[in-house]
Formats: structure tokens, C-alpha cells, sequence
């Protein structure tokens, strides 16, 4: 074969690509548009009854010199392009998402940044009473935290159990906090109590029993106050994110995610702390993500290594519960660090 020949036949190929690369984008237009018309009715994106005529017609016709399962083959691999095609629409369609906003949304509560380098939020796991409060803000600041966690409104699983001081539990957070420079992160339970709270709180949290109490998810959205968004007891991260998107898509974008562990069969720790979600929620969304090492595993002992790992894993900060006497706490009594405590996990971390 002459070189000429050899020219003429590669150009040729060159134009057969060029083609093919024509065909097969404006075939992924089409299935674009098939993928709409199928939001738009509900219906779900994937359908392999169509798939299988697809390929059966394709094989019909194929007269080689590619066999009948090289055809199969090659064909699905463009219909599984086309079918990812319309994944990653729907999801670059999600506000909280990375492909959405690539850089890192940074939480502003007032001065301080959530979401730049790695954080502590600290507290008791319920308000009872000023004395109490004071003496963990005091702790607090020695020990250069920036914010104090606190429940005022509690969702416990009991109702015969401490539900919390309610409106005068926010009034106690506020008067320590501004007496020591703190800024205030407290549970809000109703829609209803949203526009009261912000006169209190710097962040509005929204705990695990919540996560989908979507009344609630809107009302936080419709302010500017800060949301400390907790994973769902058996929620799974992409409902997380969705949960998420509620606040963002009302407004709010100001939206820091905590994971807190998950349910598991495991009665070691009262819930199994999903540590993967930690790069993965990164990884797919631009929100700052913390870690709860008190909810998540219901004890004290394991603190400082699971909040290294939380760190280690790009946890943007850690929440953890303290309290002055955790033997008389009215709720989460075994997981509670003690003054002590707190400084050491503080020390064993060099985080602020
Ligand atoms: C809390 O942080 O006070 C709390 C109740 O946690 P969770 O919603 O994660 O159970
Ligand atoms: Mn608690």
C-alpha cells in the first residue's frame, strides 16, 4: 500500500469520527429533551423495556462486520453516556451542590467564619439554668470558642421528659453570651417560634428529628439568620442535601451540615457515626460540614479520637456537649464532657 493510499484511507477515517462525534452529540440533545419531557410527566428517566427494542432493532439490522454483541455492546455503552447525561443536569440543578458552586460557601455568624478552618462548637445539651450556662460560656472562652450551643426547646423522645425552659432558655443563652462575647446556636422545634427565636439566637439549629419537617425548613429559609442543619436518624445524604436545599432555596444560603450519626443495629454507641459522609458531602456540596461526637455516639470516652477522625475526614468543625456536672444533667447525662474533659479534647485538638 503506498503511502498516499494509506493518507487517503486515515483521512477518510478522520471524517467518519468527525461524523460520528456529530451523531452522537445530537443524539445526546435528543435524549436531553426526552429527559425533560419525562420531569415534566413524572416518569422515571431510565426505561429498559425501550433499551432492549433499541438494541433489537440495532442487531436486526447489523449486516457486519461487527458481531451482533460488539453492536450491543458499543450501543450501550452510548445510551449509558446518555442516561449519566441527564443525572448530572438534574443534579447541577441542586443549589447546595459543588457543580452548582464550586467554591466553598463560608458561614458568616457575625464576625465569625464557619467553613474556613476547623472550628468547635460547645455547650450544654439543654439549658437549666444562668449559673449553669455561665459556667460553661466561662470555660468556653478560656479555651478561645467562639460559639455556645444550648437547647431551649427540646425534642425528647419521652414526653414525660425535660422538654426544656422554652422562650426563657434563649433569654438565658443571650444575656451569657453577650456577656462573654458568644454567639448563640439553639434548637428551634416550630415554624411558628422562627421569627421570635432570631431576636435570640445567632443560629437557628434544626435538629435530627426535624431534618424533614419541611414547614420548619421553609420557615428558616424565609430569614437570614444562620441554619445548623442535623442528618435525619435515618436519613439518608441525599435526602440530607434535599433537606438542605429547602433553606437554599427559599433564600437562605447561610447553611452549615452536621452529621450526628445515623441508626444502626450497634448498641455500643446510641448511633453509628457515618464518618463517609463527612468527604462526601464536601465533595459533592459547597456547605460547611461539623460533626456532633456527642449525639453520634452517646458517650464520652471515644471523644477525642472521633473528633480527630472528624477532622482527619475535612469536618469543618466539631459540636460536642459540655456541661459542669454531667451526672445531674436533665438530659444526655452520659455523654456530656465535664469541664475537664472539654479542655483536654480541646488540647488534643488545637482547633478554636
Ligand atoms: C441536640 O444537638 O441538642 C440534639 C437534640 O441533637 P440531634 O438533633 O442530633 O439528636
Ligand atoms: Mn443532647
Amino acid at each position: 500500500m503506498s503511502n498516499q493510499e494509506l493518507d487517503s484511507l486515515r483521512s477518510q477515517l478522520d471524517d467518519i469520527n468527525l461524523k460520528l462525534l456529530q451523531l452522537m452529540s445530537d443524539r445526546a440533545v435528543v435524549v436531553q429533551q426526552i429527559g425533560q419531557v419525562k420531569k415534566k410527566q413524572g416518569i422515571d428517566r431510565f426505561d429498559p423495556v425501550r433499551e432492549r427494542e433499541m438494541l433489537n432493532q440495532l442487531v436486526a439490522k447489523n449486516n457486519g462486520p461487527f458481531d451482533d454483541n460488539t453492536i450491543r455492546h458499543l450501543f450501550k455503552q452510548i445510551f449509558k453516556a446518555s442516561l449519566e447525561l441527564q443525572e448530572d443536569d438534574n443534579n447541577k440543578e441542586l443549589l447546595v451542590s459543588r457543580k452548582r458552586h464550586p467554591e466553598d460557601t463560608i458561614v458568616m455568624v457575625g464576625d465569625v467564619a464557619v467553613g474556613k478552618s476547623p472550628m468547635m462548637i460547645a455547650g450544654p445539651c439543654s439549658v437549666e439554668t444562668e449559673e449553669q450556662v455561665n459556667t460553661v460560656a466561662k470555660n468556653l472562652v478560656e479555651q478561645g470558642v467562639k460559639l455556645i450551643r444550648g437547647g431551649a426547646f427540646k425534642p425528647r423522645t419521652s414526653p414525660y421528659d425535660f422538654q426544656g425552659l422554652g422562650i426563657e432558655g434563649l433569654k438565658i443563652l443571650r444575656r451569657v453570651a453577650d456577656n462573654y462575647g458568644l454567639k448563640v446556636v439553639s434548637e428551634i422545634i416550630n415554624p411558628a417560634d422562627i421569627e421570635m427565636a432570631i431576636q435570640y439566637v445567632d443560629v437557628i439549629q434544626i435538629g435530627a428529628r426535624n431534618m424533614q419537617n419541611f414547614d420548619l425548613l421553609k420557615a428558616a429559609g424565609d430569614v437570614k439568620t444562620p441554619v445548623l442543619l442535623k442528618r435525619g436518624l435515618a436519613a439518608t445524604i441525599e435526602e440530607f442535601l434535599f433537606a438542605a436545599e429547602y433553606i437554599v432555596s427559599r433564600g437562605n444560603n447561610q447553611v452549615m451540615l452536621v452529621e450526628r450519626g445515623i441508626r444502626t443495629y450497634e448498641k455500643w454507641t446510641r448511633n453509628t457515626l457515618d464518618i463517609l459522609a463527612v468527604p462526601i458531602l464536601k465533595q459533592e456540596s459547597h456547605l460547611p460540614v461539623l460533626v456532633d461526637i456527642s449525639h453520634s455516639a452517646g458517650r464520652k470516652d471515644i471523644a477525642i479520637p472521633i473528633a480527630k477522625a472528624a477532622l482527619a475526614a475535612g469536618a469543618d468543625g466539631i459540636m460536642v456537649e459540655v456541661h459542669p456536672d454531667p451526672a445531674v444533667a436533665l438530659s444526655d447525662a452520659n455523654q456530656q464532657l465535664n469541664l475537664m474533659e472539654f479542655e483536654a479534647l480541646m488540647n488534643a485538638l488545637n482547633i478554636k
